[in-house]
């Protein structure tokens, strides 16, 4: 008998869910229908600071699939534009609206995948449908609007000048947000960053943080933090400012990069289980507990911290990816299992690069740690050998045991794909003692004799014996 397979969301944990069945299960065997209601599938989310900023040249580069790809090669009918309006879990189908025709169509499944992502925190002031040049990165035709709008485009009020924007302020200090502050930077604009929080980078502890300030400061970003933004200034429908509670900052574009929640309203509707984080409750191999035949994966999901024990939401295209391809192999009958997360995250601005894994200072405490923290100040290569750049490396270690609980780098080059090695010190639960002796590579245009994680490692094992 020929079973259905419905997928609804057609970016990295959908069809990586609908691929990895394919591969197991045979057109005669699972028939795949995947709704997307967006006009592409397979994208990345993850390259739009980089289009937009122009180090990829092309949109349809940031494109890994089409839905013709998909039919011919894997099989796979793809409905583009056709938005998931209800799940009925009793009767086994969903109703789909077709966001060209406005047609609805009702489609029976005996297996689901939701991956429906997550959506933007747009806060009331953002909802200004009518003012334009205000922009989200969430999405390939974001993108699009965005750059349309800065090349001048898409101004289309009669008091436009048609002239390319000139300052733009990015509201919102985390790892978009400061990778769009870098694209707009790239397209000449004047650009403002606005944060809430003590330091941009809220996903770094402040004193990591403020290493990032500094390099956006270096580069000409104006960063306000501690700034609170409480609406829009219009003029003839377009963006003019944004206000703030320190006051007015002038813009012709705004950028919001203000994070994301998990998209569930679907999910809570028919009944799915949330968890505390918000995200959609799943087990180790992907599946809604004590609902049959479902699964759910990627930033809609909430998942397990492999440091805290904790569920947690933590929106990563990384997670996704591997989440849907757990989900896919059990829905095609094979037997997979997503480990958990540790928070793993690397970033740029400029030659400035950002990595995290692990707990925060702030995470740690919240989870009931006692700890010690340890920050060195080291180089990439042999202080002698040229290009050696500085790094700053940043371990959280359990007081007493020394477990590792966390890691930050901040450096001007190859520093931040250290945080890997780091990542993978956590995730075996190995204390700074052990690592202290861990064989990484050593030649003076790769690293100093004793690598910036090496020398982190002795100090904090020194301050875990300190706390006696
Ligand atoms: C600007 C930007 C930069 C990023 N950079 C990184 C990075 O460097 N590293 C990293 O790990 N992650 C990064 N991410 C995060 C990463 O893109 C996401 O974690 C990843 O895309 C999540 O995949 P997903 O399939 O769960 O959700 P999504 O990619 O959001 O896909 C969900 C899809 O479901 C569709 N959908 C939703 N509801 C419905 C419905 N009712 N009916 C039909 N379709 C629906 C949506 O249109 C969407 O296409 C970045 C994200 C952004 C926005």
């Amino acid at each position: 008998m020929t079973e259905r397979l419905i997928v609804i969301g057609g970016d990295a944990a959908g069809m990586a869910a609908a691929s990895q069945a394919r591969r197991r299960r045979k057109v005669d065997g699972l028939e795949i229908v995947a709704f997307e209601r967006g006009h592409f599938t397979s994208y990345s989310a993850c390259g739009i600071p980089y289009w937009v900023g122009g180090q990829v040249p092309e949109r349809d580069d940031l494109i890994a699939r089409d839905p013709a790809t998909f039919r011919d090669k894997h099989q796979i009918d793809v409905r583009l534009r056709h938005e998931v309006t209800a799940i009925d879990l009793d009767r086994r189908e969903v109703v789909a609206r077709d966001l060209t025709s406005g047609g609805e169509v009702r489609e029976r499944f005996d297996l689901l995948m939701y991956a429906t992502g997550a959506t933007p925190t747009h806060p009331d002031w953002a909802r200004t449908a009518d003012t334009q040049g205000v922009f989200g990165v969430q999405t390939l035709d974001d993108g699009a609007a965005l750059i349309d709008w800065l090349d001048g485009t898409a101004r289309r009020s009669p008091s436009s000048d048609r002239l390319r924007c000139r300052q733009a302020v990015v509201v919102g200090g985390g790892y978009i947000g400061v990778e769009m502050a870098e694209a707009l930077l790239h397209h000449g604009l004047s650009v403002t960053l606005v944060d809430r929080g003590e330091q941009p980078m809220s996903t770094m502890d402040p004193d990591m943080g403020v290493l990032v300030r500094d390099a956006l400061v270096g580069l000409g970003v104006d960063v306000r933090t501690g700034c609170a933004v409480t609406g829009l200034s219009a003029k003839d429908g377009q963006v003019t400012g944004v206000l703030t509670d320190a006051g007015e900052i002038p813009a012709d574009v705004v950028v919001l990069g203000l994070g994301v929640r998990p998209n569930t309203a679907l999910a809570a509707e028919a009944g799915l289980p949330l968890g505390l984080s918000g995200g959609v409750r799943v087990d180790q191999r992907m599946r809604v507990p004590d609902v049959e035949r479902v699964w759910a994966a990627g930033d809609c999901v909430e998942s397990l911290h492999r440091v805290t024990g904790q569920s947690v939401h933590i929106p990563l295209g990384t997670h996704a990816n591997k989440q849907g391809r757990v989900a896919g192999i059990n829905i095609g009958g094979g037997y997979a299992t997503f480990p958990g997360v540790l928070g793993t995250a690397i970033t740029k601005v400029c030659d400035l690069e950002v990595a995290r894994t692990g707990l925060l200072e702030r995470e740690a405490t919240a989870a009931g740690f006692e700890f010690v923290t340890t920050r060195v100040e080291s180089t990439s290569r042999a202080g002698y050998y040229p290009g050696a750049a500085p790094m700053t490396v940043k371990l959280i270690a359990e007081r007493r045991s020394g477990r590792l609980l966390g890691a930050q780098i901040v450096g001007r080059s190859e520093a931040a794909k250290r945080i890997d090695a780091l990542a993978v010190a956590l995730w075996n639960r190995m204390t700074v003692d052990e690592m202290t002796g861990l064989d990484l590579g050593y030649a003076p245009p790769y690293a100093p004799v004793w690598d910036p994680v090496l020398i982190a490692a002795r100090k904090a094992m020194e301050a875990v014996e300190a706390t006696g």
